[in-house]
């Protein structure tokens, strides 16, 4: 069988701990037997990270705006605890945050569905795709704790001194305050990366806000989502047979729950932070949980949502046996070469995705799967696999 071809390399960027042990296997088993795979390698690891000043971080984001399409392993963000065991020279940001701010990009987060492992919800038959705005609010707030007696006002200097007062509160006793901020150019990039993916899956896409409570604040995000719909993307929409449509948080909270999916929900940071756990883990698993940043120019890095599974790493270092779910790492890998494939006219590599993606499905229906999804599994008498012995499975289901 000859291998199907690539024109463009992916940028590969590997991580750490357990998802780096999956991400080799991955690549052994699922896809150099049927791709010759072009990938230029960027290693994320953290001793490379530690090694390069973190550049190799920054060179990975800038190869993802000259090639267009990134697939990127789970890697370890450093604490206190990783200084020490990984004797680092500083503590290093979060590899995702510095790539995030250098493509600019929206976080857009979706559950696998698969028979077998039902949404709690019983009425969801779709997925619902996350997309977070990931800049801002009260990520990037200022606070006080007011200690006694007095006023908290918010203040504006121009660059020419004019000012822009508003009282937030006259105080007479102890409490708290808290400053926040976004920008224009932020939420403008963050619509249109929605919109863009809305045309991509060819999904609705839905933003809610309190812009009745927060009229300045919650209501330019809503403004600006409609400006930008209306100037460039009602009539793509209307093309594509999909609809924008915004509410308020507290509608859109209880239509999702008594909706049966398969749309795009746009949160502000806050609500995207907490929503998305609340949809992973009413979808079943972590693991089973894609993850895609867009940057507003069409940039697209591939993840899985989870992290690098430190303690199944420590049982595997110590020759313990595993049996940790490659799913969402997979899905990292056949979404960015479904997306490679459609940006090159590359039908075989778009085939190959799909059927990977199928292959992994099929397996776990059959009833092969990793020990975290046999626990929440439907299916009776579940055959549960090591993390080698799941691929393995995988690769015999594709094979077949
Ligand atoms: P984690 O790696 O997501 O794992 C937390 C727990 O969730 C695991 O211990 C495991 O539970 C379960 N789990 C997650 N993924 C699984 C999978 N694929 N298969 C089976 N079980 C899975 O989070 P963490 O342990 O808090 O973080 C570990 C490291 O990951 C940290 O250094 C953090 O900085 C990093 N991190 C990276 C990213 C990223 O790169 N995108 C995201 C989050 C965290 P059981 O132990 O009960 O089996
Ligand atoms: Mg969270």
């Amino acid at each position: 069988m000859s291998k199907i071809q690539m024109t463009t390399p992916l940028v590969e960027m590997d991580g750490d701990e357990m998802t780096r042990i999956l991400w080799k296997m991955i690549k052994e088993d699922l896809l150099l037997p049927f791709i010759d795979l072009k990938t230029e390698y960027y290693d994320l690891g953290l001793e490379h990270r530690n090694a390069t000043d973190d550049q190799v971080t920054i060179d990975s984001a800038e190869a993802t705006k000259k090639y267009g399409v990134a697939v990127k392993c789970a890697t370890i963000t450093p604490n206190a605890a990783r200084m020490t065991e990984y004797d680092l020279k500083e503590m290093w940001k979060s590899p995702n945050g510095t790539i995030r701010a250098i493509l600019d990009g929206t976080v857009f987060r979706a559950p696998i569905v698969v028979k077998g492992v039902e949404p709690v919800v019983k009425n969801w038959k779709k997925p619902i795709t996350i997309a977070r705005h990931a800049y801002g609010d009260v990520y990037k707030n200022a606070e006080i704790k007011v200690p006694g007696p007095g006023k908290v006002e918010l203040v504006y200097t121009a660059e020419d001194g004019t000012e822009i007062k508003e009282l937030v509160h006259n105080y007479a006793g102890p409490g708290v305050a808290q400053g926040m901020h976004n920008l224009d150019n932020s939420i403008e990039s963050f619509a249109r990366s929605c919109f863009n993916y809305a045309l991509d899956i060819k999904q609705d896409l839905w933003f809610a806000t309190k812009d009745t409570i927060s009229k300045k604040y919650d209501h330019t995000f809503k403004d600006i989502f409609q400006d930008i719909f209306d100037a460039e993307y009602a009539q793509k929409f209307e093309d594509a047979g999909i609809v924008y449509f915004y509410t308020l948080i507290d509608d859109a909270v209880a239509r999702v729950m008594k909706s049966e999916g398969g749309y795009i929900w746009a949160c502000k940071n806050y609500d995207g932070d907490v929503m998305s756990d609340m949809i992973s883990s009413a979808f079943g698993s972590l693991a089973m949980m894609t993850s895609v940043l867009v940057s507003p120019q069409g940039f697209y890095e591939y993840e899985a949502a989870h992290g690098t599974v430190q303690r199944h790493y420590y049982k595997h270092l110590k020759g313990e046996e595993t049996s940790t779910n490659s799913v969402a790492t997979i899905f990292a890998w056949t979404g960015a070469l479904r997306k490679r494939g459609e940006l090159d006219g590359n039908q075989e590599l778009m085939e190959f995705a799909d059927k990977l993606d199928n292959a992994t499905i099929q397996t776990i229906e059959e009833g092969k799967m990793t020990k975290d999804l046999a626990l929440i599994t439907s299916i009776e008498n579940p055959t549960v696999l090591n993390s080698e012995g799941f691929i393995k499975a995988i690769a015999e289901t594709m094979n077949k």
